[in-house]
This record gives C-alpha cells, structure tokens and sequence, in this order.
C-alpha cells in the first residue's frame, strides 16, 4: 500500500536567495494572471484549449525575461494548478478562480522533479535541498523525512510556499506501507449538520465551538476596514504603501490562526473517528444538477457563472472536502475503508419507515408525517448516509450505539 504524506519545513535563507525565491514566486503569479486573463478574456466560446494554453506558457517566458525566472517545470505546475482551480469551482469545492494580487496572495513555486532536490541532512538541526536556479539552500530539521538518510520511502516533489512566517517547503512523499488487517470497527454514517459539525448515525455527534472568537471577529472588521481606508487613499498605479501592506500581513495573520484552530479539530476529530469505525460513510459532495449546468465544466463551461454565488457554502464544501481526504487516509492506513453514497433525499426521507416527505423536515427537527417518527433531522439524515451504502443496518439516531454493533454483525455476516 501506497501511503502519500506531505513534510512541510521552514527554510533558513540568506536575503539573495529570499529574494531570488520572492522573484520567481512574483513571476509564478503574473504568469497565473496572464494565463487568467487569456482564459476568461472573450467568453465561452474563446476558450483556449490546454494545448494552447502550454504554447502559450512556453512563448511567454521567451518573450518576457523575468518570466523566465521561474524554472519551466514550476511554469508547467502553474498552468496544471490553475486548471485544478477551475475542476475544484465545477465541483462546488472553491471558489471562482481569480487574479492573485501581489499584496494579498500566497507566494507559491513548485519545484516538482524529486531528482533534483538532493535533499540532505546536515545536523543534527539542519537539513539543506537544491532549489532550482536558486541554489542549496538550507532548512531546519524538524523531524525524519521519507527517502532522506536511512528513513524508507522517497520524496516526490516539493512546493516551496511563504506564508507569513516566511518561505517554507512541502516535501510530497511517498512511503510503500504493507496492507493492514482489516478494520474491526462498525460502520457508520456522517451527515454534515446544521446545528452540529458531524452528525453521526449512531448519535456520537462531533461538534466544535466557532473558529473565530468574538474578540478576532472584531479586529478582522477592524482591519478590513482599515485596509479598505488604506486602499481608497492609495493612487491608481502607485506602488501600495508599506502601511497598507502591513494590514494586509495583520489580516493574514488573524485567518491563519482560524484556520490552523480549524484543521487542530478536523486532525484530532478524523483521528477518533478513523479508530473508532472501519466503515465511514459520506454523502457526495452536493453540487445540485442546476449549480452543474450553469457552471459547467472546464471543458464546457457555462454562461453565466455567478462570481460569488454561496460563498459561505463554498468555504464549508472547502472544509467538509479536508475533513473528507484526513479521513480517506487515516481509514486507508488502519485498514478501513471511506463510502461516498449520493446525497438525494437523504435530509427529507424518514430513516424508520423509508417514507419521503419535504413537510417531515422542520429546520433540526424531523418527525415523520407518515410513521410519526420523531428525532433530529441532522442524526435522520446521517442513518439514510449508511443506509444508502447498502449495509444491513437496523435502528435508527437517537437508538445510538446499538444499531452501530448490528451493523457490525450484519458486515462481518455478509
Ligand atoms: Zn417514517
């Protein structure tokens, strides 16, 4: 069994190579908003072909030459990860791609062909890779790497990101593992709630407070004003100034405290969850046909794409999408095993009778108008997710742990 994982460490740079790694990743980014400007200048039927696209990259960086800065495989990756963009919009999982501004995004330069990183170990607090056309650079040595000194396994590939502690790396990694046994535990359905985080079909439901507290709600809407102040006094075509750049870095900064506390849960949670069951099952991800046929895919798109239509449903797709993939392969390597099952009805069909009614849906609450059933709607849902996998189940929600072991018999029986 192949288990894929990612090592992330801080690289320790001197100010050439930071600026040389700050040159290419600007470059990364104007070549992600030319590509951008060509793919949505002209509409639908203008759309250039991946071909097209790959040609144009390649001219570009004869053409411009600070584009050619940036290392032609990590150029190729900017074209691959654009495309995967607009596959994760089609898909309801992020948002419309859009123009990566110099002081808001993310500096990012892939660095994909493992062969040329040479990473090695220097210390017993260092370690050193080869960046292309930066040079060896050094990294602190945080813990084992596959592939790297006697540690099994091999390094892939790397992206080399800076975030506001700076730049950093991301070794992709690749560890053969043999197959464990399967999974003793029971299955059991998840159904992403209302009023809880993880409903689950026996009733051991995984809630979370709010992942911003009050007090960074509130300089958030501080800073974005600030920065909205900031920018109106700034003159079109000048350089931002250092100010404003500075609220930018704060407002990054509050984000990425939320959302290291968010994926603290989501780690922990998938963990308990990957113990304690061998068979997780999951709705789909709800992409509801007439979202599909406006959007389109990326090979057909469709006209008229809403910019910012159910933003909040898409940062909770972009959550329920990590909590999903942790999962996957926790399971995977304690020889479970994740269902995904299509989500239709699942919050409007009765779990005790099979019954589908609209009107037995009340906000939290489910009680059926043909069998009278009464209980959560969020636990409902999360027993026709198992149901839906085709597993011999029997009781239902609020009957919690019960139901879970007969399930497990009736697997092990099958
Ligand atoms: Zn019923």
């Amino acid at each position: 069994m192949k288990v894929n994982h990612g090592y992330k460490r801080r690289l320790t740079l001197t100010s050439s190579q930071a600026a040389a790694l700050d040159e290419q990743g600007h470059a990364a980014r104007a070549m992600w908003n030319l590509l951008h400007d060509w793919w949505t200048w002209g509409g639908k039927h203008r759309r250039p072909t991946l071909k097209q696209a790959d040609e144009a990259i390649r001219q570009a960086r004869k053409d411009v030459p600070w584009l050619a800065e940036l290392p032609a495989q990590a150029a190729q990756q900017v074209l691959r990860t654009y495309t995967r963009a607009w596959t994760n919009f089609f898909e309801g999982r992020a948002g419309y791609p859009s123009f990566k501004s110099r002081g808001r995004s993310q500096l990012a330069v892939d660095n994909p062909q493992a062969l040329t990183l040479r990473v090695r170990r220097l210390s017993r607090r260092w370690g050193e890779l080869t960046v292309v056309k930066v040079g060896r650079v050094k990294f602190r040595w945080s813990g084992p790497i596959p592939g790297v000194g006697r540690e099994p396994g091999r390094i892939t590939g790397a992206r080399l990101v800076k975030d506001i502690l700076g730049w950093h790396v991301v070794f992709r990694t690749e560890v053969e593992k043999p197959t464990p046994a399967q999974h003793p535990g029971v299955a059991v359905g998840i159904d992403r709630g209302i009023n809880v985080a993880l409903a689950l079909s026996d009733g051991n439901d995984q809630a979370h407070g709010a992942w911003i507290r009050p007090k960074e709600a509130e300089r958030l809407l501080r800073l974005e004003r600030k920065a909205a102040r900031q920018k109106r006094a700034h003159q079109r075509g000048e350089p931002a100034s250092n100010r404003l750049h500075r609220t930018y870095d704060q407002i990054a900064s509050v984000r990425a405290r939320v959302k290291r506390r968010r994926y603290d849960w989501q780690h922990k949670t998938t963990t308990v969850l990957a113990d304690r069951y061998g068979i997780v099952v999951v709705e789909e991800l709800r992409v509801r046909n007439m979202t599909r046929s406006a959007r389109g895919t990326v090979e057909e798109p469709g006209v008229n794409v809403r910019q910012k239509a159910g933003l909040n449903r898409v940062m909770l797709n972009e959550a329920h999408a990590t909590t999903v993939e942790l999962l996957t392969y926790k399971l995977m390597e304690r020889g479970g095993q994740l269902v995904k099952v299509p989500a239709a009805y699942t919050s409007q069909t009765c779990s005790a009778c099979g019954q589908r009614d609209q009107e037995s849906r009340n906000g939290v609450k489910f009680a059926c108008t043909s069998c009278g059933w009464v209980g959560h709607a969020d636990s409902n849902a999360a027993v026709n997710i198992l149901n839906a996998a085709g597993l011999a189940v029997y009781g239902r929600g609020a009957e919690a742990v019960g139901s879970g072991r007969e399930a497990s018999t009736a697997r092990c029986a099958a």
